[in-house]
C-alpha cells in the first residue's frame, strides 16, 4: 500500500509516532476570487490541489511529506469589487499561517512549506515565512505559483508578459481539472498594457515584464483589477486548452515533486 500522504487522515497517535527529522509539511493555499466570466472563483484553490496530488504521487516513498487540507481563501483585495471575491485581510491570513505553524511545531514538525496558488499571497507569504522562521524555530519555504506554472509548450511573448490572470494557463489547467466549471464561451482576451519610459532589461525583471513594469517590475503600483480589466481577465483566455492544461499538470507536479524532495531534508548551513 503507497504511503498515504494526507495529514489528516491520519491518527493523532500515528502523527505522534512519525519519525520527523526528516519530512515537510505542505499547505496549499489558493484564493475565492474573480477569474472572469468564464471560470469559477475557487479556480487557484482547485488548481494547487491539483499541482499538489500530481506532485505527491511523483514521489518516491522514502521522501516524508505530507499534506495539510487546502486553506481555500487567501488575500484576494486586488480583486475587490468583483462580487464573490471572498477576501482574508493581511492581519488575518497572517494570523491563520502563524497558528498554524504553531500547531505543527508544538507536534515536533521541523519544517514548512506554503503551497501558494496565487499571486496575491506571495508577498505575505515570504515574509510571514520568515516571521514564523523566528517565531517558532520552523524551517518554512514559500513555494509561488511560477514554479508550476512554466508551460512545457511555447506561449506568445505577449501572453508571457501580461497574461497573469484567468489567461491562457489557469484556463487550460481548469479545462482539464473541472470542465464542468468552465464556461469557454464567455472566456475573452484582454491584455493590460502601459508605456513605459525606457523599457530596458533592467525593468524587464518579474513575472510579466516589460511595460508590465507597473505590475510586477520594480515599479509596482498596487494595481487593482477593476481598474484595468472590465471582465477581470489578464490574458487570451480564449486559447485554453485541455491538453495544454495536462502539459502543464505533468511538467509542474515533477517539478514540485523534485523541490519536495530536496526540501524534506533540507538544514541551514550552520
Ligand atoms: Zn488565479
Amino acid at each position: 500500500m503507497s504511503v498515504n500522504r494526507q495529514l489528516a487522515h491520519h491518527t493523532w497517535s500515528e502523527v505522534a509516532a512519525l519519525d520527523k527529522t526528516e519530512g515537510v509539511v505542505i499547505l496549499p493555499i489558493g484564493a475565492v476570487e474573480q477569474h472572469g466570466h468564464h471560470l469559477p472563483l475557487l479556480t487557484d484553490a482547485l488548481i494547487v490541489n491539483r499541482m499538489l496530488e500530481a506532485a505527491l504521487a511523483a514521489l518516491p516513498d522514502d521522501v516524508a511529506a505530507w499534506a495539510l487540507p487546502t486553506l481555500p481563501y487567501g488575500k484576494s483585495n486586488e480583486h475587490t469589487g468583483f462580487p464573490g471575491t471572498v477576501s482574508l485581510s493581511a492581519q488575518t491570513l497572517m494570523a491563520v499561517l502563524h497558528d498554524i505553524a504553531r500547531s505543527l511545531a508544538d507536534a515536533g514538525f521541523r519544517r514548512l512549506a506554503f503551497l501558494n496558488g496565487h499571486g496575491g499571497n506571495a508577498a505575505l507569504l515570504e515574509m510571514t515565512a520568515r516571521e514564523i522562521r523566528v517565531a517558532t524555530g520552523l524551517l518554512c519555504f514559500s513555494l509561488q505559483p511560477a514554479l508550476f506554472m512554466q508551460p512545457p509548450f511555447s506561449i506568445s511573448d505577449e501572453e508571457r508578459r501580461f497574461g497573469f490572470h484567468g489567461g491562457e494557463l489557469e484556463t487550460s489547467l481548469l479545462l482539464t481539472i473541472a470542465p464542468e466549471l468552465v464556461q469557454m464561451e464567455r472566456a475573452v482576451r484582454h491584455y493590460a498594457d502601459y508605456p513605459v519610459p525606457a523599457p530596458s532589461p533592467e525593468t524587464g525583471e518579474g513575472r510579466g515584464g516589460g511595460s508590465s513594469l507597473f505590475f510586477f517590475g520594480p515599479a509596482s503600483s498596487a494595481w487593482l483589477s477593476r481598474d484595468w480589466s472590465e471582465s477581470g481577465i489578464f490574458g487570451d483566455a480564449t486559447l485554453g486548452t485541455a491538453e495544454k492544461g495536462d502539459a502543464l499538470i505533468a511538467a509542474g507536479g515533477q517539478r514540485l515533486a523534485d523541490l519536495i524532495r530536496v526540501i524534506s531534508t533540507f538544514e541551514p548551513a550552520l
